[in-house]
Order: structure tokens, then C-alpha cells, then sequence
């Protein structure tokens, strides 16, 4: 039994089969990518275990529990984290205060956005944040402007955000999207850290091959929808099927 149990899931917008019969396990401590041409589903399927999206068929299970009919709230304190396609970080905050936020939601239970004036009374909260800056290499750019940013950075400040809370499986929608290579190498770097110190299991969905092959213990090779390959990445990247699908050929 995986972590993430995925099963015969579908989903339809409208008259299109965005998902269909995607059946799927995710094994604890792993890093599982979802590769796959765009319009495959990937983002569609990230949906549906964070409950932004509910599916027409199956079933996601959590670590034994349904994640199903849960609210993305929810489902975050059940210990799914998710980095999204797009940084989601506060650009008119800094860094550090950017930091406070998964932390007042911890304590609290909910975001509260207007505590921002109490964050320099939070000593044990302020404590953690430091802590975290300092994991992902960012406490000298604690008091930056966060809209001024590399893309990498904010990356990086977003996982920081997502970890903070430890999450026991952390979905990665594309992180290195759009990232210059020296920021996409960042990336790798910190992912791998926070794999090796971490109790984490970890979803990402990946264009760029180099990243996937740099962190994944598994493949699955999503096409129309649905999973069509599931292996090792030695034995995918030749894989014919994989070949036709993905790269065109
Ligand atoms: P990927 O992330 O693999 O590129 P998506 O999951 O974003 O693919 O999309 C899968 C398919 O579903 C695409 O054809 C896309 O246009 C469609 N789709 C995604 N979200 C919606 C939506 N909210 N409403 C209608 N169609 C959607
Ligand atoms: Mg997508």
C-alpha cells in the first residue's frame, strides 16, 4: 500500500475526458513524477487530490483515509502540501513575513492575514521561520521585497512556505517552470535536500527531463488522460511507447 492511492479515477469537463480509469500509487518516502504532454491531465489530476477539484469516478485515499469530499483546507492538515504551477507567495510582504503566514495557519488552524502586526511578538513562531530561511538558504534575503525576486527564489520561498508546515507528501506542479538553468539546479539541489533530511514523500510533475531524472524514483507517463507507462527511470526514457507519446517520435 502506497502513501497515495489513486484509483480508477476520472474526471470530465463538459464533453472532454480530462481523466479517465487513472489508477496510481504513490510509495512512502518516494519521489513519484508525473510526466506527460501537456493537456495529459497532469494539473487536472494534482486538482483532485488537493480538493480543488472533486472527481466523477474513484477513489483517493491518504494514507488510508479518503481525501475525497474534503476542502483543500482539509486536506492540507491532513499533511498534503502543494506547490502550485504559479508561485502563490505575498508580494507585497517580505520574505520573512511571507514565512509567518503557514505559521499563524498552523497555530490557528486558518490564514490570518491581518495578524501581520503581531508577527514581531511571535517569538517561537518568528524562531521557526528563521529556521526554515536558513534550511533553503534564504535568512540573508529575509527582509527583501518578495515581488523582486528571482523566479527561483520565489520557488524557493513557496517550498519554504510548504515545508514549514511538514507535510508528510509535497505536490510540485511544474517548479521549475519558466526558471533560468541556474535557478532550475537550485531546485534540484533543495529538493534533494529536503528528500534526503526529510520524512516526505514527494508528487512533481516535470516538462524539464533533467529534473525528473535527477529526483525521481519513479516515472508515470500520463497521455489523453490516462497513465500509460509506470517504471524505474532507467526504463523509461527509452521506453517506445514513451517515445511515441511524449516526445512525438
Ligand atoms: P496538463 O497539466 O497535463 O497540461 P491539464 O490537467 O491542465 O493538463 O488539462 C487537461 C485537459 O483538461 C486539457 O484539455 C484542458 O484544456 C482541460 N481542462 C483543464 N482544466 C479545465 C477546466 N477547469 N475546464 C475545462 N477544461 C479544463
Ligand atoms: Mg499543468
Amino acid at each position: 500500500m502506497g502513501i497515495l492511492e489513486i484509483k480508477d479515477v476520472g474526471k470530465r469537463f463538459g464533453g472532454l475526458k480530462a481523466l479517465s480509469d487513472v489508477n496510481l500509487s504513490v510509495q512512502e518516502n518516494s519521489c513519484h513524477a508525473i510526466i506527460g504532454p501537456n493537456g495529459a491531465g497532469k494539473s487536472t489530476l494534482l486538482n483532485c487530490l488537493v480538493g480543488k477539484l472533486i472527481p466523477d469516478t474513484g477513489s483517493v485515499m491518504f494514507q488510508g483515509q479518503s481525501v475525497l469530499g474534503r476542502s483543500p483546507h482539509e486536506i492540507n492538515q491532513m499533511g498534503i502540501s502543494r506547490v502550485f504551477q504559479t508561485p502563490e507567495i505575498f508580494g507585497d510582504l517580505t520574505v520573512f513575513e511571507n514565512m509567518m503566514i503557514p505559521l499563524f495557519a498552523k497555530r490557528d488552524g486558518a490564514y490570518r492575514l491581518h495578524a501581520i502586526e503581531s508577527v514581531f511578538n511571535e517569538r517561537t513562531l518568528i524562531e521557526e521561520a528563521e529556521k526554515m530561511l536558513e534550511e533553503v538558504n534564504m535568512l540573508d534575503k529575509r527582509h527583501m521585497h518578495s515581488a523582486s525576486m528571482s523566479r527561483g527564489d520565489k520557488r524557493r520561498l513557496e517550498m519554504a512556505m510548504c515545508l514549514v508546515q511538514e507535510p508528510k507528501l509535497l505536490l510540485l506542479d511544474e517548479p521549475t517552470a519558466g526558471m533560468a538553468r541556474a535557478d532550475t539546479n537550485n531546485t534540484i539541489d533543495l529538493l534533494k535536500q529536503i528528500k534526503d533530511e526529510r520524512d516526505i514523500t514527494i508528487a512533481i510533475i516535470e516538462h524539464d527531463m533533467h529534473v525528473v531524472f535527477s529526483l525521481a524514483d519513479r516515472i508515470t507517463v500520463l497521455a489523453q488522460g490516462t497513465p500509460l507507462v509506470e517504471d524505474a527511470p532507467e526504463n523509461i526514457k527509452g521506453h517506445p511507447k514513451v517515445r511515441e507519446a511524449y516526445l512525438g517520435e
